[in-house]
């Protein structure tokens, strides 16, 4: 013997592999990439699993304009692991991206940078324009790994899809749904133009504040006041007296109380809460009648100031403010947003008498006011209020008012004639089908999606621009008159699917209109184009009729998919925007909502909660994320995320995430090191042959694939993301690579002990590898280069797999063995604390069992049924104890109770010296120092 310990090291079965412990994410992530592409992964998918049950995720548009942002990102990749997800399961599951190309940012755009043009030129730049963010988009969502049917995208601007969104509209007509009527729209009598909310600008502008006395109906006054026989009047506060002939209503606060004040021998009405600050502005003291409910107000009526004959009711509402006049306020829903809601919820007439330039037109009455300009009428209506001894108070107030961008002049409101969407019977129809047939995921959408749909009156489908889908009618030219029908728009349609809405910007009317057309109120024959489009919201609402309808009325546009979608998966502020769409406009096209499930996602926000966005300067873009933690770290960062809250990015959270992607990979690592020597067609042990400690592994093994594959039928990603990260810490890393050490690294390389590990493990590699292939596309796909010999297909065309055939494991024995082994190694801590043993191979442990100990019975014919298998107690002890010698006696004589009741040891250091080779310690060791086990395996060699 050589004074040199001799070096078994080469007799050992050492890992071994060359698949990194670090990501190289910039050139592997672009390498897979073209791979993929290469591989035709998307339609190779839709081959393999033709004809299955499908799954359909309808992808909702993002709006083609500028880059994609974390937002966009983090939805594609949910929408990318879901559907990956299905098809591992087994469904086909075609998944068509789409995108949204019409409407006002885009129009505004071209226009600005090409000021002058026509409006053919606009629409031609506007094609280009979005076309070429389409393009842009694809390619950074395709970075992120996802797969979808990007070749064969739905297009909203495509001429196909504009004949679908007309073809849809021409339905709505069929079913009786499209109205015409008056509805309040911003205008700026200067340009003599309607005016979008991002063309209104805010600035101060002094205007009259005036006191307007209408008197309360005599019979009204009588019943509520039956002592007083003077006029009753309700004080009013407005800052816009032009408006007061187009008074309908007066508002009051509904739930309140209201005082009577005699001023200077008037009779008054104000809140209660206003009336104090009422008699200070009026100069006297506040005199208290009586007081009344809003309520008991809210069923009398006033005669308008000026207006003869005119009688306007008086309405409690929510909305009327309590800062400031006098809780009674002028409500005219021809000229004011907030008016023209009250006006449609209470059926009040939207009177607008007002034409383009800003003048009182024709239908105006007091009739002295025609043709006069409204800044004019400012004027006129105070002198006819002092005229009438109708103006109680007059001062003037300086406050924010809405002007127009372009000329800067203040605006007014006006209502004119646009398409409506009647909503009056679909909204019933459509709350009943999220009550009762949609599901939500999470569940509190329900009451969003119920919440937006009650609070919403009506769908006004018209817009005064040119990009986008018209709306085919034909307008008399003398009264307005609007004529159109459902074969005349689908005569429309049929030739924009040719020509693209250029068709009804280029026709000249004489070819489209029926030949006998006259106006059936007035006779005239004199008709032109209706030139306002569709709201852009009307294209992607209409998505399931021209994507997902396999039996399109006339145009076909299938492909492939099904009719309702399974899911639709967008960020919560969709309950308002294109799930509404997208359900009412189904629920009159096919009668039936579009979607079965509705899950939904919250915003990305930075660390502090808000809202990510350039004038904060907290906006972190996909590439920001991939830089750090590569694409798969980014698609974990999706997965962790749980679906009711916030997409929160902070340093924090995006460390913990890099340590769960760092867990994973590398407990996948392990496992593909250990299976160097491993084929498991030739050297998988049958699983009733593996050691019980695999078999209880491949059991747990199984728990995880059943929890997940769950989990990804719920959406529920975040509980993938922590079952991943506590299976890798708590099950492998700390458990099973442990107890597993001295098997696999030390017996015969094709022993039965260690090839029952190694059978193991592959279950464990191959599992997790699918499990997370839907997250970590790209590491799932590169294990899996490694791991499959003779690999013929991605892993994102096979499936998730089995479960592993173990028989059941008993988990009250399980938890019981578990239970002594960290009894045991919380014994050994303190003599390794003091340095007896330096690590617990130098220990060995005596135990003994008590029968009082938990579930004694279990453990006693467990370990008998060890024997009977051919295990030796003792070597199975030393296993899962990670100690050299294991003596259990049958008496607790000189043992100490442990931490487990029941569960009597005691801890010396192991007796012999220690084996070179797997420094297990012995007394029975050879010339080289060897115990048996070692000595066998070296001596054959
Ligand atoms: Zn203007
Ligand atoms: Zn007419
Ligand atoms: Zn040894």
């Amino acid at each position: 013997m050589s004074d040199q310990p001799v070096n078994f090291k080469d007799t050992l079965n050492l890992p071994s592999t060359d698949f990194p412990i670090r990501p190289t994410a910039t050139t592997d992530d672009l390498r897979l990439l073209e791979r993929w592409q290469q591989e035709k992964l998307y339609s190779s998918a839709m081959q393999a699993h033709e004809g299955k049950e499908k799954f359909i995720l309808h992808d909702g548009p993002p709006y083609a304009n500028g880059h994609i942002h974390l937002g966009h990102a983090y939805n594609k990749i949910l929408k990318d692991i879901i559907t990956k997800a299905y098809r591992m399961m087994g469904y086909h599951v075609p998944i068509i991206p789409g995108w949204d190309c019409h409407g006002l940012p885009i129009e505004h755009k071209v226009s600005e940078q090409n000021p002058g043009a026509t409006p053919q030129e606009i629409t031609r730049k506007c094609r280009a324009y979005a076309q070429e963010w389409v393009d842009v988009q694809r390619e950074e969502f395709k970075k992120l790994g996802v797969v979808m049917d990007w070749d064969n995208p739905y297009i909203t601007m495509a001429p196909d899809y504009e004949a679908k969104i007309v073809e849809a509209f021409a339905l709505l007509v069929k079913n009786n749904v499209i109205e015409r009527k008056n509805k309040t729209i911003a205008w700026c009598p200067s340009c003599a133009t309607v005016l979008a909310s991002a063309e209104i600008e805010y600035h101060d502008r002094k205007d009259p504040s005036l006191y307007v006395l209408f008197e309360m109906d005599t019979n009204d006054a009588k019943k509520l006041f039956p002592t007083i026989d003077k006029p009753i009047y309700f004080a009013i506060w407005t800052t816009t007296p032009w408006t007061l002939p187009l008074n309908r209503a007066i508002l009051i606060k509904s739930n309140t109380q209201y005082d009577l004040l005699e001023v200077n021998g008037t009779y008054v009405i104000a809140g209660a809460s206003r009336s104090e600050a009422l008699a200070h502005l009026l100069k006297t003291e506040k005199k208290v009648v009586a007081t009344i409910s809003a309520e008991k107000l809210a069923q009398t009526h006033a005669y308008h100031p000026f207006v003869d004959n005119l009688t306007v009711p008086v309405i409690a509402d929510e909305s009327v403010g309590l800062d400031e006049g006098t809780a009674c306020v002028h409500c005219a829903p021809g000229c004011g947003p907030l008016d023209y809601e009250v006006g449609v919820k209470n059926n009040l007439e939207i009177y607008s008498p007002v034409d383009p330039w800003g003048k009182y037109s024709r239908d105006i009455a007091p009739h002295e006011l025609q043709g006069m300009p409204v800044s004019d009428g400012q004027i006129w209506v105070i002198k006819k209020l002092v005229e009438k001894n109708k103006l109680l108070h007059k001062a003037s107030i300086t406050h924010s008012y809405p002007h127009c961008w372009r000329c800067k002049h203040g605006l007014i409101f006006r209502a004119t004639r646009q398409w409506f969407f009647n909503l009056q019977h679909v909204k019933e129809r459509a709350l009943e089908a999220v009550d009762t047939t949609i599901n939500f995921l999470p569940e509190q959408g329900r009451s969003f999606l119920r919440a937006t749909l009650e609070s919403r009156w009506e769908w006004c489908l018209s817009r005064q621009r040119s990009w986008g889908a018209p709306i085919p009618a034909l307008l008399c030219m003398h009264c307005d008159y609007a004529f159109t029908s459902f074969e005349f728009i689908m005569n429309v349609a049929h030739n924009i699917q040719k020509q693209g809405i250029e068709y009804w910007e280029n026709v000249p009317v004489q070819e489209i209109m029926p030949p006998t057309l006259t106006c059936p109120n007035c006779t005239s024959s004199d008709f032109k184009k209706e030139t306002d489009i569709l709201d852009v919201w009307f294209d992607s609402g209409i998505s399931h009729f021209a994507v997902l309808n396999p039996a399109p009325l006339t145009l076909s546009l299938s492909r492939g998919q099904s009719f309702p979608a399974d899911m639709y998966l967008e960020g919560i502020d969709q309950h308002r925007g294109w799930f509404q769409s997208s359900l009412l406009t189904a629920l009159v096209i096919e009668k039936q909502a579009p979607m079965k499930t509705i899950m939904t996602h919250g915003f990305t926000v930075d660390e502090k909660g808000q809202k990510m966005s350039k004038s904060l300067g907290n906006v972190i873009a996909p590439d920001d994320i991939i830089k750090k933690l590569g694409t798969d770290g980014l698609r974990l960062w999706v997965a962790s995320i749980g679906h009711d809250g916030d997409a929160v990015v902070s340093e924090t959270l995006l460390k913990n995430v890099s340590e769960v992607y760092r867990k994973i990979r590398n407990t996948c690592r392990v496992l593909l090191m250990n299976l160097y020597d491993y084929d498991h067609t030739q050297n998988a042990v049958p699983l009733e042959k593996l050691h019980p400690v695999d078999q209880y592994a491949l059991h747990i093994l199984n728990q995880l694939h059943t929890t997940i594959i769950q989990d990804y039928k719920q959406g529920n990603f975040t509980a993938i993301f922590h079952a991943l990260a506590d299976y890798c810490t708590t099950h492998v890393s700390a458990l099973y690579v442990e107890v597993t050490k001295d098997r696999l690294y030390c017996d015969a390389a094709d022993s039965h002990e260690r090839r029952s590990v190694q059978t193991a493990m592959w279950y464990m590699l191959d599992t997790m590898t699918r499990l997370t292939a839907p997250i970590l596309s790209f590491t799932a796909e590169l294990i899996s280069d490694q791991y499959q010999k003779n690999k013929q297909q991605s892993i994102h065309l096979q499936k998730f797999s089995e479960q592993v055939p173990v028989s059941q494991q008993d988990s009250i024995l399980w938890d019981m063995l578990l239970e002594i082994r960290s009894a045991v190694l919380k014994a050994i801590e303190p003599y390794r604390a003091e340095g007896v043993i330096k690590q617990s191979l130098e220990a060995q442990v005596t135990v003994y069992l008590d029968p009082a100990l938990k579930n004694y019975a279990v453990l006693e014919k467990f370990l008998d049924s060890l024997k009977k298998q051919g295990y030796s107690l003792a070597n199975f002890l030393e296993d899962l104890f990670v100690v050299s010698q294991v003596t259990v006696t049958s008496s607790r004589n000189s043992l100490a109770e442990s931490s487990l009741k029941g569960l009597y040891l005691r801890v010396e250091h192991a007796a012999g010296t220690k084996c070179p080779r797997c420094w297990k310690w012995s007394t029975k060791v050879d010339s080289q120092g060897l115990e048996p086990r070692c000595a066998q395996i070296v001596n054959k060699k």
